[in-house]
Order: C-alpha cells, then structure tokens, then sequence
C-alpha cells in the first residue's frame, strides 16, 4: 500500500516535470513506467527521453496506446487490487484538496492586488499587468487542476463500478449515490412519508491532515458504523466525502430527535488512533433535516433546504442538528 502511493506521487511528480496534465491516460501511463512491472515499457520511454527532452502528448499518447490499447482492461492492475483503489481515491482527495487551497491563494491575491495603494496602469513598468498576466496563469493551472481531478474522479467510479456492486460505496460499504436515489424512488411509489437529513462530519479534514488518508478513512467507515447501529431500521447512504444522507420514516420531530441521538452516540466513543493509542477526541457532525418530498421533483428542493440548514449549522457552531418543515 505504501509502495503504491510512492508510485502514485512520483507518477503525479514525473508528469509535472514532463509538463503534460495529469490526465487519466497520463497518469496511467507514468504509473505504469514507475511501478517497476513494465520492462519493456520503461525501457521504450528512456531511450525516447534519452538526451534529456521532454515527452510530448502525442508521443505519450502513442506510448498508451501500443502498450495498453483503449480498453480499460488493459490498465495496469488497478481493477484487481484493493490497495491500488485506495491509492488512487487518495490521490485524487489530494489533487482535489490541493486545487481547492489553489482556488482560495489566488482568490486572495487577486483581493490583495485590488487594494495594493499606488499601483495603476500609467507606471512605468506596469507592475499590474506583469502580476495580471501571473494570476490569469495561476488561474488557468488552477482550472485545468480542478478539471483534471474530475476526470480522474470519474474515472475512479468507473472503476469502482466495473470492481462491485454499483449501488454500494466500496469503503463503507453503504449505499452509494447510486443506492440512495434508488430507495428514494422505492419510498417515493410507495408513497411512504418520512425525512431526510445531511450530515456532514465535522472539520473531517484536520483527521486527514493529522493522521493520514488511511485514518480518514478509517474515520469513515466508524461513522458509518455508528450511524448504521444508532438509526437500526432506518436507511443510511454515503452522499459523498465525508456527507451521509439519512432516511427515517418518522415525522419531523422524531426524525429531528433520532438524528440528534446519533449525533450524541457517535460523540460518546471514545476514538483511539490504533496506531499509537492516542486519544482522537470526539468526532461530530452537523445536519440538515427536512421532510421527504412527495414527488420526484421536490426533491432538489428538498436537499437543498437541508443543506442550507446543514450550513445553518456549520455556522452555528457546528456538533448541530437543525430541522425546518418549509422553505424559509
Ligand atoms: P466542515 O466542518 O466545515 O465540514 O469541515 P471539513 O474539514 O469536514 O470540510 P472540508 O470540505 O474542508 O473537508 C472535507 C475533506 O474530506 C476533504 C477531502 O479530502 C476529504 N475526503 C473526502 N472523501 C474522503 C475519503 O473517502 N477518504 C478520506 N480519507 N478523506 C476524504
Ligand atoms: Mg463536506
Ligand atoms: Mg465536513
């Protein structure tokens, strides 16, 4: 596991020097050169590299293409191998994680530049334009960052797809997206009333910063866990990230009440990191709750309300559950 996410920074890593993007098909491709099980490949790409140039696309392309072909199935052992999903699903936390503290650096400079006093086109040297020209490079890497990680995002649900069950997220081993929209059309034909609530784990990205991925995820199944075991007979789904969607055939008031009590069982463990024993503190979340809608397109409505209510709570403090019955 380690080894592979070694080969999954220093193919990240290789690409960059190589100035190509990081795209699916790049990155397979770098992996694979890296990961020391493609001889014959590896050797292909020194003597094209001998010299010192840089790969170009096409030739990366072409590279892909004579040692892999188009089919997925020919990537190099990602689909039979847990370790290598994780890495990859890592990886991909990371470009997002990295492109999201992109967005906000430059966010803040382009402020910072607004309010800079004395600066203004009629210098001499017009410092504006020389950072102007910066920034719009800053931004644009910031995008093709933001668009790359979707790509491989995609690419990882293919995969996760193509490994299982497709209505199952393979980490928890909830339902999926996938799942949740599918008991949500069986609820809603039955016509069964109920609510629904978002939660989202509270400041989850401070475990992954502490302790590593792998402890985030560990986090994360334990939540799912709790969740699972506080809400018996009630439906769990993972709505993504750190983000669980609940279903609870109760009214308002009790929805409220049960998810408050999850809320409450989950902050009553004790966490220890099993590593070293070394207490974690408590893990909480914050909710949205509202009821469910009876039609298939109040739906958007519906989550949208409780996550509005979810960011209520994030603001309020956070370790919060709030319910509303209509929009306010
Ligand atoms: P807040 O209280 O405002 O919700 O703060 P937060 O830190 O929980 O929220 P933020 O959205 O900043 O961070 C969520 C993080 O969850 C970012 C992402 O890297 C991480 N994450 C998402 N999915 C997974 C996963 O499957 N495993 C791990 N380890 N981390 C994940
Ligand atoms: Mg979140
Ligand atoms: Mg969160």
């Amino acid at each position: 596991m380690q080894a592979i996410k070694r080969v999954s920074e220093r193919a990240i890593a290789w690409l960059h020097t190589q100035a190509l993007p990081a795209s699916p098909q790049n990155y397979w491709l770098a992996f694979a050169c890296l990961d020391g099980q493609h001889g014959e490949l590896s050797r292909t790409l020194d003597a094209l590299l001998d010299g010192g140039v840089r790969l170009k696309q096409v030739e990366a392309d072409a590279l892909y293409e004579q040692f892999f072909g188009r089919a997925a199935t020919a990537l190099p052992h990602l689909h039979d191998d847990e370790g290598s999903t994780d890495a990859l699903r890592h990886q991909t936390l990371r470009l997002a994680d990295l492109a999201a503290s992109a967005q906000a650096v430059t966010g803040e400079f382009s402020r910072e530049l607004e309010s800079l006093p004395g600066l203004d086109a009629a210098d001499p040297i017009d410092v504006r334009a020389l950072v102007g020209v910066a920034l719009e490079r800053a931004q644009r890497s910031e995008r093709e960052l933001a668009r790359t990680t979707a790509e491989v995002e995609q690419l990882r649900q293919k995969l996760e797809t193509v490994r299982g069950d497709a209505e199952r997220d393979a980490l928890t081993g909830l339902p999926n997206r996938r799942g949740i929209d599918a008991h949500l059309a069986k609820l809603r034909k039955a016509g069964t009333p109920g609510v629904l609530a978002l939660c989202d784990v509270d400041r989850f990205k401070s475990y992954n910063d502490r302790y590593g991925h792998a402890v985030g995820d560990r986090v994360l199944k334990t939540v799912a866990q709790s969740l699972t075991e506080s809400l018996d007979g009630h439906f769990v789904g993972r709505w993504g990230g750190e983000e669980f969607l609940i279903v609870a055939t109760l009214h308002l008031d009790a929805g409220l009440k049960a998810v408050q009590r999850a809320k409450d069982e989950l902050g009553h463990r004790h966490f220890r990191l099993r590593e070293t024993d070394e207490p974690m503190g408590r893990i909480t979340f914050s909710a949205g709750v509202v009821p469910l809608p009876a039609a298939a397109e109040e739906m958007e409505a519906a989550l949208a309300r409780a996550d509005a209510l979810l960011y209520q709570a994030k603001e309020g403090g956070r370790d919060l559950v709030l319910a509303a019955e209509d929009t306010p």
